[in-house]
């Protein structure tokens, strides 16, 4: 949360800051070594300005005299922001010397540093592969920054494959005159002998030091209901701690609005004269705008009336681990969190060892802080550190013995060292694309960090040949890949292509890309919007249903035109009117993407969008898109059986109908699932009905027909697919 009542720090203050950061007096050595080395690895407490500093560091050395000096980030929150510090420590506005390219949001000066382009630019991995579609030699960069590396996330791991590729091509004839190119491998906490292997024998650096202390407390007690511990801890440090926001890390969208709407609640009990606690999420499938705002300072002409009821609130941001890196959030004193960490939509799983010293680390970032560990000592203690120098332990801590946590059950294991690499915790479909996309040949020989198993890469391998039937290898997948990124929420920019892209390629752009756009909807409001959306209820799901949503609020906003009358028709239907925004916005790009991709309805021509479409679909329109949305997502299928439960036809796994959907009280033989989520049981959200016989002809390399009524029992075996996925439901 910022710190509301800041007056805005002026370029000498922000050098006297810079000067103060450990990695300051460590900057000659570092050019040093960074002039000596092709490829560096730097490790670093967080907070010691690796993010900030580095770029600037090899700007004023001179690097940016042969081009820009790009830094790749996981998600784009950081990198916008980054980008935004290191800017105002330039001196100069964003999109200058100094800019960003994220997803849906750039702002850069595309010509080259020298001739007054933008010499530090901070990317997502995600754009930086986009880039390397169309370049592989990154021939605009002197030098590439890769921050996180810990993080293993597959977009990085395949950036840093690319990378060592087009250093290899820049070195020999191949380069076209490109000149070489460094490369810093960064990070807190990281396996530094897999990155100096992987480089050859690279060297590591490591800059010690950190910015300010952080006080480590742990809960005495294992904690059994996590929620109510973070609910009880944030009410205590709100009246018990000294002044200073608090973050506290949640699994997800749905535990973050749970404990939002308890701590209002709770807060609401509190005396009248105590001081009030505002909860601001801050999650992934949160609008760009809406996460930039929980991190952003107030315009300038509120701060005052903010800076008096500053003094009366303590800003509570319940963010997901978008959170746990490269994010400074000024005015951040306290961190609580617990050792539960969502893997994806199905798993919750303990944090690493590695992520929980991130976590404490955004305590200390401006000034010193405390971390309230929900979990034991001995549970973040049990493993002795490894031979890793890097992961230092906490100094020797309080228990926090004043923590609600009760009862002495267990409920997470002792934490890893560091997470798995995403490459080995995940279907591998959507990598095959973004890698044939890329013009990689060989697939099943990339040069992975981590090497996925031989059987996943295969599985992923035939997917995308049944997603990509009618096109050529490389111009499907790059249709493909360049159609997707509208269509993910949860996981943003690191995935820059997903088989879910394929139904544009089947030139139903311009409905699917509006269905893909209102995926990105938070279910912050659910209860609202389901009124709402029995209103809208379509018989095809929850799909066609978001379809007449938006259709409805595009005629509404009159295309566009009347945006404050879309916003109040938004508001009396209990409808996000940010996410509409956002799913417009979101609908228009994929429009132009499949445009400039030559995508369209036989003849080429992409429709505009759905504005003509504010009344439902006909019954050919319905079957038309459904059949396409089977195309592009049929390992998401499930059927019905016999017991009114469902299985899902590639993990076999035995799932219900969310209470949310369209489709509760109407069970469809067949339908498509966006999202599995665990709560009581396996749900599927976001459905869609189609007919279990188009998925044999929408995907005959993966469904036998008849697969489906085999699934439920309720036909002989031969209809079995074709085969499976490996790694289970978790597809996405
Ligand atoms: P590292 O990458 O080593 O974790 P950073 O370069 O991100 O460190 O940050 C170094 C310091 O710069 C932070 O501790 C903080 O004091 C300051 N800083 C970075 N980003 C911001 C920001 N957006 N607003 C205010 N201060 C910031």
């Amino acid at each position: 949360m910022t710190k509301r009542s800041r007056s805005e720090p002026t370029g000498e203050d922000l050098l006297a800051t810079r000067r103060k950061l450990p990695i300051w007096s460590a900057r000659r050595a570092l050019l040093r070594e960074v002039a000596a080395a092709e490829t560096l690895i730097l490790t670093g407490e967080t907070g010691s300005g690796k993010s900030t500093q580095v770029p600037q560091f090899l700007h004023a050395a001179g690097y940016t005299e042969a081009g820009a000096v790009g830094i790749t980030q996981p998600r784009r929150v950081a990198a916008v922001s980054l980008a935004r510090r290191v800017a105002a420590e330039q001196a100069c506005p964003v999109g200058s010397l100094v800019g960003y390219a994220v997803r849906f949001d750039e702002s850069f000066d595309r010509r080259p540093p020298k001739r007054g382009g933008t010499a530090i630019k901070f990317v997502t991995d995600g754009m930086l592969l986009r880039e390397a579609a169309s370049d592989p030699l990154l021939s605009a960069y002197s030098a590439l920054i890769v921050d996180e590396a810990h993080e293993r996330s597959l977009a990085s791991d395949v950036v840093l494959a690319l990378l060592k590729s087009a250093q290899a091509r820049r070195r020999s004839a191949n380069g076209g005159g490109a000149g070489p190119l460094k490369l810093v491998v960064m990070s807190a906490t990281l396996e530094v002998d897999t990155f100096c292997a992987f480089f050859d024998g690279a060297p590591a650096v490591q800059v010690l030091g950190r910015s300010h202390p952080v006080e480590v407390l742990h809960a005495a007690e294992p904690c059994e209901d996590y929620l109510e511990a973070v609910v009880t801890t944030v009410l205590q440090i709100h009246q018990l701690e000294p002044a200073g926001d608090v973050l506290v890390f949640l699994t997800g969208e749905d535990d973050i609005s749970a404990a939002a709407a308890a701590i209002e609640a709770r807060a609401r009990l509190l005396p009248a004269t105590s001081p009030t606690l505002l909860p601001l999420p801050l999650y992934a499938a949160l609008s760009p705008a809406a996460q930039m705002e929980a991190l952003a300072p107030a315009p300038p002409n509120t701060r005052k009336a903010l800076a008096r009821a500053r003094l009366l609130h303590t800003p509570a941001v319940l963010a997901t681990n978008i959170a746990e890196t490269s994010l400074t959030i000024e005015g951040v004193v306290y961190v609580a969190y617990h050792a539960a960490r969502r893997v994806d939509s199905l798993l919750q799983l303990p944090i690493s060892r590695a992520a929980a010293l991130q976590r404490a680390g955004r305590a200390g970032r401006v000034s010193a802080g405390k971390c309230f560990r929900l979990y034991t000592e001995r549970t973040f203690e049990a493993r002795p550190p490894s031979c890793n120098a890097l992961l230092q332990r906490p100094p020797a801590t309080p228990s926090c013995n004043a923590l609600p946590c009760r009862l002495a059950r267990a409920s997470v294991d002792d934490l890893e060292e560091a997470t798995a690499p995403e490459v080995l915790r995940r279907s591998l479909s959507a990598t095959v694309l973004s890698l044939l996309s890329l013009g990689v040949k060989d697939v099943l020989s990339f040069e992975f960090l981590t090497p996925p198993p031989a059987d996943a890469l295969a599985a992923a391998l035939e997917a995308s040949s049944s997603h990509c039937a009618p096109l050529t290898t490389a111009a499907r997948s790059r249709r493909t890949a360049a159609c997707s990124p509208g269509c993910r929420s949860s996981r943003s920019t690191a995935e820059p292509c997903s088989p879910r892209g394929a139904g544009v390629s089947l030139g139903r752009c311009s409905p699917c890309s509006a269905c893909c756009a209102l995926f990105h909807s938070p279910h912050s409001h659910r209860e609202a919007a389901d009124e709402s959306r029995l209103r809208f209820r379509s018989p095809g799901g929850d799909t066609l249903t978001a379809l007449h949503v938006v259709s409805a609020y595009d005629a509404a906003s009159g295309g566009g035109k009347a945006r404050g009358e879309g916003r109040r028709w938004a508001e009396a239907n209990f409808l996000n009117w940010r996410t509409l925004e956002t799913a417009v916005q979101v609908r228009t790009q994929l429009v132009a993407t499949a445009r400039r991709l030559g995508l369209g309805d036989g003849d080429g021509r992409v429709p505009d969008g759905v504005a003509s479409a504010a009344q439902p679909l006909s019954s050919e329109e319905s079957v038309e898109l459904r059949r396409a949305l089977a195309a592009a997502f049929f390992l998401q299928a499930a059927v019905r059986r016999p017991s009114g439960d469902y299985v899902t036809l590639v993990s076999r796994q035995t799932v219900s109908i969310h209470p949310s959907s369209a489709l509760f009280s109407r069970r469809a033989p067949c339908v498509l699932y966006n999202e599995l989520v665990f709560t009581t049981r396996l749900y599927m959200r976001d459905l869609t009905t189609i007919e279990a016989a188009w998925l044999a002809e929408v995907a005959p390399h993966f469904f036998k027909s008849g697969a489906a009524a085999a699934a439920t029992g309720a036909a002989p075996s031969a209809g079995q697919p074709r085969m499976r996925i490996h790694g289970g439901g978790s597809f996405r």
